[in-house]
C-alpha cells in the first residue's frame, strides 16, 4: 500500500464467502471498475474480487496513464470517448483525487503517409463526436515550445494531429478509487487469492478453486490481463490473444512545462510530465510474446534517443526507473468484452497497451452485460464472436502510440 491508500482510503477487508453471486478474477482496474459498477449501478453487491498478488499490482498500476479517444474506427472511437467523459467525472463520482489533468496530445508525423493517415483519423474522430484536429508544425510548435521541428536534422516534423481531449491520471489512484467504491457497497476484495482452476459442472462454469478451496459463483468474469489465455484454457476457451511485453521509464524530475502529451506515430514513442516534474516515455510493445517482465537496455536506448531528436532538453535528464507489463495484445488490436460461449463464464479482454484509458467504460459495460444478460449496444462490436464470423475490428489507432 503507498501513502495515498494508507491515509485517504477507507477500506474493509472480508474474509471469503463459499458462494458469490458474481467472482471477478482479477484485481487490476478492469475487474475492480465492474465490481463497482455492478455495486453501484445495478446494486448486486454479492460479489468478490480475486487478486493473486496485491491489487493494481498488473498493468493498471504499470502504465503511462494516458487517456484519449482519438481512434481510428467510429465503433472504437464512440467506446473510447464514453470512457474519457466517465474519466472526466470519476473524482466527482467516487469522491477520490485521482490527480485527472487534460492535457491535449499531439501526434506528430514526418512522413506524407503519415500525414494520411492523421488525416483520416481526425475524420473519423470529428464525425463520431471526438475533436482531433490537423496540426501545422508551427501549430505544433505554439502547443510545444521545446519541440525541435527539423527532428535533429533526422526526424523533421511535417505536421500531425491534436486531440485536445487527451489526459492522464494516476493509475494507481483509479484502481483504489474503485476498489474503495465497490468494498464500501459491501463488495469483496481478496488479495493473495490466485484463481488456480475454474469449477466446472458439464460445460458451465460454476466457480473458482482458489489454494484456500474453492469459490462457487453464479458467474465468473475473467479480468486478469496478460494472463487470460491461461485463464480461459481452463474453461476450454482459446482466445486470439498473445501476450507481450511492453516497456515504460521516468526520467529525473523537471521544471514543470511540458505542456501536451507528445507522441510521434512513426517514430513510436511517446512523453508526458507527471505530477511530479518526470518525463514519462513509452513505446510499442515488443514483438515476441512472452510473459518475462525483463526490462531491456535496447529499449532504453531506442526510445531515448528518438524523444531527444524531438525534445532536445531530454538529452541533460537522467533515467530513474524503467519497468515492463505483460500485455493482453488480441489479433485485431481491439478489446473482447463480453459472454465466451460458456455458460457462468465472460471476459474482458484485448487491452494490450491502451486499456487504462478504458477501465471507467468497459467496467460500466460489463456490469451491464452481468446484471441484465443482454450485451450493451456500445460492447457488442468487441464480442469474443466477431473473430469466428470474420469480423475482426481492425484498428491500428489501438497499438501503443499508433
Ligand atoms: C508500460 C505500460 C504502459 C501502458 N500505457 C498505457 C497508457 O498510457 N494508456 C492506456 O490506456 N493503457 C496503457 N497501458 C495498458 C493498460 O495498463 C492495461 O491495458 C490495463 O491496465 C489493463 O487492466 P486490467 O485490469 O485488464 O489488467 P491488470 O491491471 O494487469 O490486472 C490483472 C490482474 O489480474 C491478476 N491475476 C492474473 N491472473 C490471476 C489469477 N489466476 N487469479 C487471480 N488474479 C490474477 C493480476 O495479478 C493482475 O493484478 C500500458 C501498459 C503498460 C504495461
Amino acid at each position: 500500500m503507498n501513502e495515498f491508500v494508507e491515509t485517504i482510503l477507507s477500506l474493509q477487508w472480508q474474509d471469503p464467502k463459499p458462494t458469490y453471486d458474481v467472482v471477478i478474477v482479477g484485481g487490476g482496474g478492469h475487474g475492480l471498475s465492474a465490481a463497482y459498477h455492478l455495486a453501484a449501478r445495478h446494486g448486486i453487491t454479492n460479489v468478490a474480487v480475486l487478486e493473486a498478488n496485491y491489487i493494481g499490482s498488473g498493468n493498471s498500476g504499470r502504465n503511462t496513464t494516458i487517456i484519449r479517444s482519438n481512434y481510428g474506427i467510429p465503433e472504437s472511437v464512440r467506446f473510447y470517448q464514453h470512457s474519457v467523459d466517465l474519466y472526466n467525472q470519476l473524482e466527482t463520482e467516487t469522491g477520490c483525487w485521482i490527480m485527472h489533468a487534460t492535457k491535449g496530445l499531439m501526434w506528430l508525423v514526418h512522413t506524407e503517409t503519415g500525414m494520411r493517415a492523421e488525416r483520416a483519423r481526425s475524420l473519423v474522430n470529428t464525425a463520431c463526436g471526438t475533436e482531433t484536429v490537423m496540426i501545422s508544425p508551427e501549430e505544433a510548435k505554439a502547443l510545444c515550445p521545446q519541440l525541435d521541428l527539423s527532428g535533429g536534422g533526422r526526424y523533421p516534423v511535417r505536421g500531425g494531429s491534436y486531440h485536445p481531449g487527451g489526459a492522464t491520471a494516476r493509475h494507481d489512484r483509479v484502481v483504489w478509487a474503485y476498489a474503495q467504491g465497490a468494498m464500501q457497497r459491501g463488495v469483496h476484495v481478496h488479495q493473495h487469492t490466485p484463481v488456480i482452476d475454474l469449477l466446472r459442472d458439464g460445460d458451465r462454469v460454476t466457480g473458482v478453486m482458489t489454494p484456500n478451496g474453492p469459490i462457487s459463483a453464479g458467474m465468473v468474469m475473467s479480468a486478469v490481463g496478460g494472463k487470460v489465455t491461461q485463464l480461459a484454457a481452463m474453461a476450454g476457451v482459446r482466445l486470439p490473444v498473445r501476450t507481450h511485453p511492453l516497456q515504460a521509464f521516468v526520467t529525473n524530475g523537471y521544471a514543470q512545462g511540458l505542456g501536451p502529451i507528445v507522441s510521434s506515430t512513426e517514430l513510436l514513442t511517446y512523453v508526458s510530465q507527471t505530477a511530479r516534474g518526470q518525463l514519462l516515455m513509452g513505446a510499442e510493445f515488443e514483438p515476441q510474446p512472452t510473459y518475462s517482465m525483463q526490462t531491456s537496455f535496447q529499449t532504453l536506448a531506442n526510445v531515448s534517443s528518438k524523444v531527444a531528436y524531438l525534445l532536445p532538453f531530454t538529452r541533460n535528464l537522467r533515467v530513474l526507473r524503467q519497468w515492463t507489463g505483460i500485455c493482453d495484445v488480441s489479433a485485431d488490436f481491439s478489446p473482447i468484452m463480453g459472454g465466451t460461449g460458456v455458460d457462468g463464464f465472460c471476459i474482458t479482454t484485448g487491452w494490450g497497451t491502451w486499456g487504462f484509458k478504458a477501465i471507467p467504460a468497459s467496467g460500466e459495460q460489463m456490469a451491464q452485460y452481468i446484471a441484465t444478460g443482454d450485451t450493451p449496444p456500445l460492447i457488442a462490436p468487441f464480442a469474443l464472436s466477431r473473430f469466428a464470423a470474420d469480423h475482426p475490428m481492425a484498428d491500428q489507432g489501438s497499438t501503443g502510440t499508433r
